[in-house]
C-alpha cells in the first residue's frame, strides 16, 4: 500500500512541485521521497506520533490509526479544501533569508491534513483551548499552545528576535495567534485554530486576499518584513505565509516537519 501510494505520489506530486518550484534542489542532496517524508514527520512531532503502518499513521495515545493517503487524485484547490497527509507534505517548503517568487499555486504549507492537525492539537475549539499556555511577546502576552513544543519553539523565536531590538516594529503589535476558525474563504481549518500560528503587526502586511486575488491568480506584491524574522522563525519549525504563491507575509505557523523535509532535501529559497 505504502510502495504503490509512494510511487503516484513521486511521478505526480513531486516531479510536478519541483518542476513548479524552480530553483529549488540543492546540490547533491536526493528529494525525501514519500516513505522518508513520513519518517520526518512522525520525528516531528514525538509527542503524538509513533510510526508509519503501511498507509496508516500510528499515534502514541492508541487511538485509531489515521489513513495518509485517501488515493484520490487532487487539483491545489481541492487538496487545500480536503488535504490528505500525503497531500500535506507534497510541497517543498524553500528555507533562507531570500523571499523568491513562487510559481502559481506553489504554496508549501498551506496544503494540510485537518484531520492530522486535530490529532496533534485537539478536535474542538475547548480542546485546544485546554492546551494554551502564556508566551510573552514583545509586551503583549500571547496564547500558544503547549502541544508539540510550540510554545517553546515560539519562546526560542521570540528570544532570538530580541537580540535585534531594531526588528520589534515589525513583530509588535502581533495580529494574533489562537482562534478557532476556518481558513478565510475556504473549509478547511486555518492554524490558529490550534494556537500553533502566529500573525506579526499587520502594518507591514501583504495577503493575497486583501490584495484582490482569486484562487490561482493573485496580484503581485513586494515582501516588507525583514528576512532575518524569516531565518529565525524557520530555525525553530516554523514556515512563513511569504513563501506561498497565495501569500499571508504576517503569517507563521508551527510545522516542523516542513522544516525538517527541506533541510533533508537542501531546498533552500536562496537560488
Ligand atoms: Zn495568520
Amino acid at each position: 500500500m505504502a510502495t504503490i501510494s509512494t510511487s503516484r505520489w513521486t511521478k505526480r506530486g513531486l516531479a510536478v512541485t519541483v518542476a513548479l518550484a524552480a530553483g529549488l534542489s540543492a546540490a547533491g542532496a536526493a528529494e525525501p521521497d514519500l516513505a522518508a517524508r513520513l519518517d520526518l514527520l512522525v520525528g516531528a512531532y514525538p509527542e503524538s506520533l509513533s510510526g508509519v503502518e503501511g498507509n496508516r499513521l500510528v499515534f502514541r495515545d492508541g487511538g485509531p490509526p489515521l489513513e495518509i493517503d485517501d488515493g484520490k487524485a487532487k487539483d491545489h484547490q481541492a487538496a487545500l479544501a480536503a488535504g490528505d497527509v500525503e497531500d500535506s507534505l507534497r510541497q517543498l517548503y524553500p528555507l533562507g533569508a531570500c523571499d523568491g517568487k513562487p510559481a502559481v499555486d506553489d504554496d508549501p504549507g498551506r496544503i494540510r491534513s485537518d484531520a492530522l492537525m486535530m490529532r496533534l492539537y485537539g478536535k474542538s475549539a475547548k480542546a485546544v483551548a485546554a492546551d494554551l499556555v502564556a508566551v510573552d511577546w514583545f509586551g503583549e502576552t500571547l496564547r500558544v499552545t503547549k502541544r508539540q513544543g510550540a510554545a517553546a519553539a515560539l519562546e526560542k523565536v521570540r528570544d532570538a528576535l530580541a537580540e535585534k531590538p531594531e526588528l520589534k516594529r515589525y513583530l509588535a503589535p502581533s495580529a494574533g495567534t489562537f482562534n478557532w476558525r476556518k481558513v478565510s474563504g475556504a473549509p478547511n481549518m486555518s492554524v490558529h485554530s490550534f494556537g500553533a500560528a502566529i500573525d506579526l503587526n499587520t502594518k507591514f502586511a501583504d495577503y493575497w486576499v486583501w490584495s484582490g486575488g482569486k484562487p490561482g491568480r493573485v496580484p503581485k506584491y513586494a515582501n516588507k518584513y525583514p528576512l532575518e524574522i524569516v531565518e529565525i522563525f524557520e530555525r525553530y519549525g516554523f514556515v512563513w505565509g511569504g513563501r506561498w504563491y497565495h501569500y499571508d507575509t504576517m503569517h507563521f505557523e508551527y510545522r516542523p516537519e516542513l522544516i525538517a523535509i527541506a533541510k533533508a532535501a537542501g531546498a533552500s529559497a536562496c537560488r
